[in-house]
């Protein structure tokens, strides 16, 4: 498997495959073409469809910068390699000097079909949790110290990332006003925690402030912000909720929260590699079915449980999120995303309590679980695999 950089990397939203990618993308062709004076991208399949309200075309013209770009949206063509594919052409005096098919592959990751990606390089030779854990009992390692032990170097990068979580949630509970894109969409952040703040049942209490953070995070990921995907940028409120509402009521160690986090990267690596984390590919169950999970490990690292109570949090998450659709309304990643984040939180909460009581005699494994959830995807009509044609983005009606 590769390196965690993988899972979680820092950038701007709205959405890691559609806008992360598509940048990264330009940006490649810029390298491969220094001499063009100007460039023409055909997006297909669920960039087509959903792109407009994903911001895809200005993340690639702002990539291009002063060289001009013709976008062409291809939503009819159905015989794709990916359901994210873009066609980049480079031209030159009116001559085309070269294309190149890019997928969009989730988690803002790109390939190219017949060229070597260095970020794929493997740093992990396990590949699947049961191969983990046997390494793991043998040496008496934890998910963290197997992770440190196979990417020393990655330590810098998790501190970074847990600087910039931070960060955004602490932007999103200040911001005020309406996210961009026209469905009027309040900011619910900061009322959410004012709310939190002021309640006095600890039940609640924790609803609120857990909600607060997850809305925190996925609000500025909609208005275009910078944040941290985990594993995409549509799920990126769900961890960050977790691990802050954890930071700042029980006060855990910074080592705990980058052990925490390294626990949560590992898990959501083992759902980038036998499954997926995109929800063109297999609905809204990869982005924050794949977040609950990875937040449930998570907590569980914070909470010391050991690593057959890690596997049984991630797959109660994981298991309890299969058949979930991808329905942005409007092609914007705000409904049902942002709610859905606080609620994958939550849920997150739930898996980690159960698993630590029925762990010692859990009957569906982890790998087990994300076999399952890329079949289920793979089911999926393509109407609920964020292309906005099906489910809550049909029947939604809008109200002033
Ligand atoms: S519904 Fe889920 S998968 Fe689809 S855009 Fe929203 S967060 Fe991403």
């Amino acid at each position: 498997m590769t390196s965690l950089t993988e899972i979680f990397r820092i950038g701007r939203g709205p959405s890691s495959s559609h806008t992360m990618a598509p940048e990264k993308a330009a940006f490649y062709m810029l390298r491969c073409y220094p001499q063009a004076d100007s460039f023409r991208v055909t997006l297909y399949g669920s960039l087509a469809k959903t792109g407009r309200g994903h911001r895809t075309d200005y993340a690639i013209l702002q990539a291009f910068g002063a060289i001009p770009c013709e976008i062409l949206w291809d939503e009819e063509r159905e015989d794709l390699p990916h359901p994210n594919t873009m066609r980049f052409e480079a031209w030159k005096d009116g001559a085309l000097l070269g294309e190149q098919t890019v997928l969009s592959v989730g988690g803002g990751a790109i390939e190219i079909p017949g060229v070597p990606n260095e970020a794929s390089r493997e740093v992990y030779a396990e590949s699947s949790f049961d191969e983990i854990s046997a390494v793991c009992k043998s040496r008496g390692w934890s998910l963290a110290d197997y992770v440190f032990a196979n990417e020393p170097e990655i330590r810098p990068h998790l501190a970074a990332v847990w600087k910039q979580m931070r960060e955004t949630v602490a932007a999103g509970i200040a911001a005020e006003g309406e996210l961009p894109g026209g469905l009027h969409v309040k900011r619910r952040a900061g009322s959410l925690y004012q709310l939190g703040a002021r309640e006095r049942d600890i039940m609640k209490k924790e609803h609120f402030l857990i909600s607060a953070y997850a809305y925190a995070s996925s609000e500025e990921n909609a208005a275009g912000g910078r944040m941290v995907t985990a594993p995409t940028c549509g799920a990126c409120g769900v961890l960050p909720a977790v691990l802050c509402y954890e930071k700042d009521f029980f006060a855990h160690r910074d080592e705990a929260m980058l052990d925490a986090l390294a626990t949560a990267g590992i898990i959501g690596q083992l759902i980038k590699t036998n499954g997926s984390v995109s929800g063109a590919e297999a609905g809204c169950q990869a982005e924050v079915g794949s977040a609950c999970s990875m937040a449930a490990a998570a907590l569980c690292s914070l909470q010391y449980m050991g690593i057959d109570q890690i596997e049984t949090a991630a797959e109660i998450a994981m298991e309890h999120c299969l058949g979930l659709t991808c329905d942005p309304v409007g092609g914007l990643v705000q409904i049902p995303c942002i709610e859905r984040n606080a609620v994958g939180a939550l849920r997150a909460y739930d898996a980690a309590t159960l698993a630590e009581a029925v762990y010692d005699n859990r009957r569906v494994s982890f790998d087990t679980v994300v076999k399952t959830m890329l079949q289920t995807g793979k089911d999926l009509a393509m109407a609920y695999r964020e292309t906005s044609e099906g489910g809550l983005a049909r029947c939604y009606v809008n109200k002033p």
